[in-house]
């Protein structure tokens, strides 16, 4: 299904019968080349470039649900590559530059909007860690400009300057940052993958692996057993659980997070802006809800709602940056499971089964690393090796002290 304005036109005459679904209902075949278990961002993206730069198409993504009712389609929407570590800003600005062509890439309109992110700094100290960041960036290629309080209040008006209880002294500004539309994210690599040959079979949960003699043969789903030339995970909150299946323990723990969303307002918020005193992040959508977010609940779990407490946090620290927000009227909000890792940096890897690989431990960054998530998995599951820009995302950096601690907090996924 392609989508244009002469279509609309077309479709809008004849009371829009003409729509047809944009990937097919596949059902389960005996056996495929890559099984990738998961169809949320991650498992769509890794599909898509197994197709379509790799040349493999007797791949099958198998999704528990629907696509896109995963944290795909849950998150707060927001893209940037402005990382501290040096592991991580390779990778990201990767991303950043595979979102830059996406909507060319995929002929998908998945509302790219690269606004700016801003990061507030509200100490001095502050201020010296984000220029080392933005130095990094820099000198990875990324784009970054430290502003002072007296540039911030040129372009940023709308930020409670005066009396604040936290005074702003700085920020560091990403515009090649911004959002994207996440489930558009979802239903764009679904249709690229299925029209290369893909079966995205959904209602299919993995509930098991067949491993014989050490290696990966395939899987066991509730519509029957998979034979698989390569198995590959992609399952985000879930991925303690279904990697428990192979007998591999995590350094992952799973938690809430949750999001919100205002009544429609005028546009009031042309940027993506982040609370530097405490977690709070804000975009306004272009139907004129603020979209907003802060910590994880702080206890695991597995299901998709949060508590109050994170509701009166977030809104107070919303209020303190953005005093005109606090009277805006809150009109939904939801959870998601979050793959927390121990050093809040990711795992695209082999495991110590032959023939099984993992993506996960995404945190709160999952979003904005879909496109070189799926670059970089499919890199690994077709080539055997890992992309240059994943390779320190390895499994037995844990174990060998290796960590990619991007905010230097220690095992203890509430801080990441
Ligand atoms: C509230 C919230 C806000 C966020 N905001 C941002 C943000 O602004 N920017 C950002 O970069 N990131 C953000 N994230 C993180 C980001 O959404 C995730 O890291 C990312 O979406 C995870 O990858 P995914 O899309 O593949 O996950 P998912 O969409 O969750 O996909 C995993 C899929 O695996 C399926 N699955 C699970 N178990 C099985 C099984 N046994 N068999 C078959 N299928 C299975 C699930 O049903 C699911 O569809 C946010 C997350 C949340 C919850």
């Amino acid at each position: 299904m392609d989508y244009s304005g002469w279509r609309l036109l077309r479709e809008a005459l004849r009371g829009h019968r003409g729509w047809r679904p944009a990937w097919r209902r596949a059902e389960p075949r005996p056996a495929y080349d890559v099984v990738v278990v998961g169809g949320g961002g991650h498992g769509l993206a890794t599909a898509h470039f197994l197709a379509r730069v790799h040349g493999i198409r007797r791949v099958a993504v198998l999704e528990r649900g629907l696509v896109g009712q995963g944290n795909v389609g849950r998150n707060t929407t927001i893209i940037r590559s402005n990382y501290g570590r040096e592991a991580n800003v390779p990778f990201y600005e990767a991303s950043l530059q595979l979102w830059e062509r996406l909507e060319q890439d995929l002929n998908y309109n998945a509302m790219v909007s690269q606004r700016g992110v801003l990061n507030l700094a509200h100490t001095d100290a502050q201020v010296d860690s984000f220029r080392r960041r933005g130095n990094l960036m820099r000198l990875a290629g990324a784009d970054a400009e430290l502003l002072s309080e007296a540039e911030l209040r040129r372009e940023f008006p709308y930020l409670g300057f005066d009396g604040a209880r936290f005074p702003i002294r700085g920020g560091l500004l990403q515009r090649r940052g911004g959002t994207v539309r996440h489930d558009a994210v979802a239903w764009g690599y679904a249709r690229s993958a299925d029209r290369a040959g893909v079966d995205v079979i959904e209602d299919c949960e993995v509930t098991g692996f067949r491993i014989r003699g050490g290696r990966c043969l395939g899987v066991e789903t509730t519509r029957g057993p998979i034979e698989a030339g390569r198995t590959g995970v992609a399952v985000a909150g879930r991925s303690g659980e279904v990697m428990a299946l192979a007998g591999i323990r995590l350094p992952i723990e799973s938690h809430v997070l949750q999001a919100f969303v205002t009544e429609g307002l005028k546009p009031i918020l042309p940027h993506v802006v982040t609370f530097g005193a405490g977690h709070f992040y804000c975009s306004q959508s272009d139907k004129g809800g603020l979209v907003f977010g802060g910590d994880i609940d702080g206890y695991n779990s597995y299901a998709q709602r949060g508590n109050l407490p994170i509701v009166e946090d977030v809104c107070e620290e919303g209020a303190s940056m953005i005093p005109a927000i606090s009277r805006a009227r809150v009109l939904r909000m939801w959870g998601g499971i979050m793959d927390m890792s121990m050093d809040g940096s990711p795992i695209i890897d082999r495991t110590p089964v032959d023939g099984l690989f993992f993506n996960g431990g995404w945190c709160y960054g999952g979003f904005k690393a879909t496109p070189a998530s799926g670059m970089c998995f499919a890199h690994l599951l077709a080539t055997g090796e890992a992309h240059p820009v994943a390779a320190p995302f390895r499994l037995d950096r844990f174990a060998r002290g290796a960590t990619i601690d991007e905010r230097g907090a220690g095992p203890h996924p509430m801080r990441h």
